[in-house]
């Protein structure tokens, strides 16, 4: 069985569980909806859902679930033993010890969890954008913003577990309230979710009139509404997501200030429509990059496995993690 592994992305949303070949191929896979109910104890309910997804994904493969190795990706403050210290996307999981609960649920001691872009960030450097690279930055756009840091070809950990929490890097003092408790993080200007809320900030201030006119007001725009209509080459939405591309190369400088890295790997949802958004942050990094032209060129890649790396990045660290 050493060469299986099973990884799941436990998103805000849905539920995504691979089986994953250890040369990266995708032998299975299925998705759920994350269920929300907070009245039975943190993770049970999540819990009792991927346990299905995982009965069901070995049943179609003739797998037996306690022999498969199985990584979980969280969207959080994920503790180096593996409980889920801090999540505001997924509160009705926080402080569960998802990857015990799952194990005892399916009769394995073989289940491992991590952070959910640090999952991506392993998938892309073992398999996909990031190959052979030492020093990149995955960032995935979802909701929010998630980072997995990878230096000198190690992921970064830090001290608990908990490095690369990008997405809360204030990039606007005193700015937008986030779910974490801050204000002006910088997933709140460049994720998937910021796009929507950007819109509707716009949209009520009467500069959008065309998007609002096609979505019916100025509180019914969303995220997908703005790419598909700048996909269409309608003005105000490309300058939005022109805006956008703006708000990602500040983070992105402050990154590469930080950490040296030469390489970007933008993943998530929102990196389905990288098209929208790349050139302009990569136009932009030339002004916010302390010195840009005395370093070596910085690139700005799409993830090559989408949505689907973070899975992919849980079953190689479950490959790795569980012996
Ligand atoms: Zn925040």
């Amino acid at each position: 069985m050493g060469d299986i592994a099973i990884g799941i992305d436990v998103g805000g949303t849905k539920a995504l569980a691979l089986v994953v070949a250890r040369d990266g191929r995708v032998l299975g896979d299925v998705q759920v909806a994350t269920p929300h109910d907070e009245s039975i104890g943190a993770g049970t309910a999540t819990v009792a859902v991927l346990a299905d997804e995982v009965n069901d994904l070995c049943a179609r493969l003739g797998l037996h679930a306690n022999e498969v190795p199985i990584g979980i990706g969280l969207p959080g403050l994920v503790r180096r033993d593996g409980r889920l210290a801090f999540a505001p996307n997924l509160p009705t999981a926080s402080g569960a010890d998802l990857g015990a609960l799952l194990g005892q649920a399916l009769a394995s001691s073989m289940v491992v969890c991590e952070n959910d872009a640090n999952c991506a960030a392993l998938a892309e450097h073992e398999w996909g954008a990031g190959l052979g690279i030492d020093d990149f930055v995955m960032v995935t756009l979802g909701t929010g913003i998630g980072g997995g840091i990878i230096a000198d070809g190690e992921l970064v950990r830090g001290r608990s577990g908990f490095a690369g929490e990008i997405g809360h890097m204030v990039v606007e003092a005193r700015g937008v309230a986030c779910l974490c408790g801050g204000h002006g993080c910088w997933e709140r200007y460049a994720s998937g979710g910021a796009v929507g809320r950007m819109a509707r900030v716009e949209a009520r201030a009467g500069r959008l009139p065309k998007m609002v006119q096609r979505c019916g007001g100025p509180e019914k725009v969303r995220s997908e509404d703005v790419t598909a209509a700048a996909a269409e080459g309608v003005d105000e939405a490309e300058a939005l997501m022109k805006q956008v591309g703006w708000w990602l190369a500040l983070g992105l400088s402050n990154l590469a200030a930080i950490l040296d890295c030469g390489h970007f790997v933008i993943g998530g949802g929102l990196s389905v429509v990288s098209d929208l958004v790349l050139p302009a942050a990569r136009e932009c990094l030339v002004d916010l990059v302390e010195g840009y032209d005395a370093r070596p060129t910085i690139t700005v890649a799409t993830s090559m496995f989408g949505p689907r790396s973070g899975a992919m990045g849980a079953a190689l660290v479950a490959f790795e993690r569980v012996s």
